[in-house]
């Protein structure tokens, strides 16, 4: 049988389904088999129980996930790869295959059903995610999904370093607190375009999310607290006195003081502060009662 995890084996496979690669659902193959394996370790290090895997593609990476898990669900958008994708997967009865938008998809509750469990297990989510929703599945990971141990994922090698970087440069945002809030991210490897049928025109880095079991830092609202972060990323250029002002709706000689109070000065801009200054800012005004009422 044609080997997807082999550039010959993936477009021989191709071939005969008629399948083209679709550059809207980010289909860029896999066809390293060391990366492969190596990406499948990762997830196993952790758990060896249930694998969530996103995007199957032709199955090379979920074939290294069946191999060392208890059971592997896949959800790929793309009706058009099931027959292939079936009869890659043919010899693995642990597999269970879903045809439909992740970004629809209750994980959890699709978990527990094809393997008929009769609660939530902890388990692992391993992907080549299609990288024009990189950053949306990963809020859908860390806000809906409380069972999830970890996630080894791929991604866009500049996306991996928005979320792991350090206050001050052009990276760090909105994404890297966001992540930092619910979880620890670490560098696993990068990947070059050579190692994907066809080739993406940017590099990939693999990273492993963690979440954290409870918050890095306690936050009295948190709606408002990730309201305030999107707020003060979207006006990256102003000081924290005018998006302070500004979003909590108080005058400056106020904004000021409070800000003072919890010792950030009011010049700074906001790709200075860390998650914990933040928290803090947000706690502040929250006791004075200037929150926005959302
Ligand atoms: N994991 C495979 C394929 C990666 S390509 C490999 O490494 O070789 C990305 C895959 O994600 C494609 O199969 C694509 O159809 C799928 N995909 C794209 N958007 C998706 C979505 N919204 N929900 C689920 N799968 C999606």
């Amino acid at each position: 049988m044609k080997k997807p995890s082999t550039i010959s084996g993936l477009r021989e496979l191709m071939r005969q389904n008629n399948i083209r690669p679709k550059k809207r659902w980010g289909q860029n193959f896999l066809v390293d088999g060391n990366i492969l394996s190596k990406i499948a370790k990762y997830a196993s290090a952790d758990h060896n129980g249930y694998i969530v895997e996103i995007g199957p593609g032709l199955g090379a990476l979920t074939e290294e996930l069946a191999i060392q898990h208890k059971g592997v669900l896949a959800i790929d958008i793309d009706y058009s790869l099931e027959p292939a994708l079936r009869q890659v997967l043919s010899p693995y009865d642990n597999v269970h295959l879903i045809f439909q938008d992740i970004m629809a998809t209750d994980i959890e509750e699709e978990l527990t059903k094809v393997f008929q469990l009769k609660s939530v297990p902890n388990y692992t989510v391993c992907a080549n995610i299609p990288y024009n929703i990189t950053t949306p599945i990963i809020f859908k990971l860390l806000e809906q999904c409380p069972n999830l141990k970890s996630a080894i994922l791929m991604m866009q090698k500049e996306v991996a370093g928005r979320i792991m970087a350090a206050p001050g440069g052009k990276d760090y945002g909105l994404l890297t607190l966001t992540v930092a809030y619910h979880a620890q991210a670490k560098f696993l490897m990068n990947v070059s375009p050579s190692c994907f049928y066809p080739r993406p025109e940017v590099e990939s880095t693999v990273i492993k999310i963690i979440p954290s079991s409870g918050k890095r830092v306690k936050v009295n609202q948190e709606k408002e607290f990730i309201m305030l972060l999107k707020f003060a990323f979207q006006k990256r250029r102003k000081t924290m006195l005018n998006i302070a002002a500004d979003y909590f709706s108080c005058d400056k000689t106020l904004a000021k003081n409070i800000l003072e109070e919890i010792n950030i000065s009011p010049a700074r801009r906001p790709e200075t502060l860390d998650l914990e200054d933040f928290a803090s800012l947000a706690n502040a005004f929250l006791e004075k009662n200037l929150y926005k009422k959302i």
